[in-house]
């Protein structure tokens, strides 16, 4: 069959309507880092996830640069991290000088908290300091945790364990927009609310999008301040201009707050459609010998926005990277799970413990069509080449 499909992974979903908030920045001049779209766009992000307060920055990584420097990490620091993430997690550990340790995930793709809690329990002891790693001699400031595919992770125990050990907690919940728990202590609670600091993105692949831009949100007022302060120079005095610490260039732009005002009201669509070609997916792939479709983790409410498919070469006949190149070839575009971060060039000398379960995914998992104006239609059109391509 010869086919020319185009179906994207994910692409950003765009009203016209954001026009007309463009249009008037421009008519106002207001198009940088000062303006009511920012405002705007903080408020109903801060009031949607359920927090006091939201600080609107110029992407994901930044929140995160922020996050971890606010929270106390300094050169020759650790801090724990996912090795199944987007390496945009942890580049900023790095930008401060301070070093990942590599935890392995489970079969939701977040961290293995067994491991977790096994790593700090024998290769860890708490001093004056605070968490030693004996390995290493370093102290551990933090835990970083992600809700990768906007899987919300286990965040009671996650919570459990960072108490016990005395660790801060920064949640990147820039893939779970949108995601929160509907039982037990955090019902109701979203992802990225729940531990020390939250982060969020607004990159064109993810739910909603500002072009490029990200959220640090948080409940402690302290850390807003903080937050703020560091994002625009670390300015203390806003007419002479006076600066008694380093601070960065990260301000949101009005003009990126002006899509984001726009996307925010259609969340709630964006993640009904998400959830409804999910299920569809799940009800035709289950059809087929060999491949899973991975389920989201219950008693939470996700926001579906990567769908996972785990390829087992041995019932379906050809193995993932055969099937990875046959859909691209037909014009549906499927990707490979990020190649660990453990693995990368610039972290193969940091610590890792016991990575395994997340080199299985590594090699099996695709990720395939999940926008959300993927039709009906699409959905049955990948689904077709994937039964048609089995062995
Ligand atoms: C997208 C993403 C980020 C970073 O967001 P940017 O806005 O692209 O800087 C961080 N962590 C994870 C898990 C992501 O998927």
């Amino acid at each position: 069959m010869n086919k020319n499909l185009n179906i994207p992974l994910s692409v950003p979903n765009l009203s016209i309507d954001i026009l007309d908030n463009v249009k008037e920045c421009i008519e106002t001049g207001w198009v940088s880092t000062g303006g009511k779209f920012i405002t705007e766009f903080e408020e109903k992000v801060a009031d949607y996830v359920g927090v006091d307060e939201a600080v609107g920055v110029q992407s994901g990584t930044a929140a995160l640069h922020l996050a971890f420097q606010i929270l106390g990490v300094e050169a020759g620091d650790e801090v724990i991290v996912p090795t199944v993430t987007f390496i945009a997690t942890v580049n900023p550990i790095t930008y401060l000088g301070a070093k990942p340790v590599f935890m392995d995930c489970d079969d939701s793709l977040n961290i293995d908290l067994d491991k977790l809690e096994e790593f700090l329990e024998k290769n860890c002891e708490q001093t004056e300091d605070g968490l030693l790693n004996k390995n290493s001699g370093n102290i551990i400031k933090a835990l970083t945790i992600v809700n990768v595919f906007g899987n919300p992770i286990d965040m009671e125990r996650v919570i459990e364990i960072a108490d016990e050990y005395d660790l801060k907690v920064v949640e990147d919940a820039a893939e779970s927009l949108g995601s929160f728990y509907n039982v037990g202590e955090y019902q109701g609670k979203h992802t990225g609310t729940i531990g020390d600091i939250g982060v969020l993105s607004f990159n064109a692949n993810k739910i909603l999008t500002t072009g490029g831009g990200g959220m640090l949100i948080s409940n402690n007022d302290e850390i807003i301040e903080k937050a703020r302060f560091l994002a625009v120079q670390a300015k203390t005095d806003p007419l002479y201009y006076k600066h008694d610490e380093i601070g960065y260039n990260y301000r949101l732009t009005n003009i990126a707050a002006a899509f984001g005002t726009e996307q925010i009201d259609r969340l709630e669509d964006f993640i009904k459609v998400k959830k409804k070609n999910y299920e569809l997916y799940k009800k035709e792939i289950d059809k087929i010998d060999g491949l899973e479709l991975l389920p989201f983790n219950t008693n939470t409410r996700p926001n579906y926005w990567f769908y996972s498919v785990v390829v087992n070469e041995e019932e379906y006949g050809i193995d993932r990277d055969q099937l990875l190149n046959k859909l691209n070839e037909v014009g549906i575009q499927a990707r490979p799970l990020w190649g660990l971060i453990s693995d990368q060039k610039p972290y193969q000398s940091c610590e890792s413990y016991k990575i395994d379960k997340a080199k299985y995914y590594v090699d099996n998992l695709i990720n395939i069509p999940c926008s959300t104006n993927l039709t009906e239609d699409e959905v049955y059109q990948v689904v077709d080449m994937l039964k048609e391509y089995k062995v």
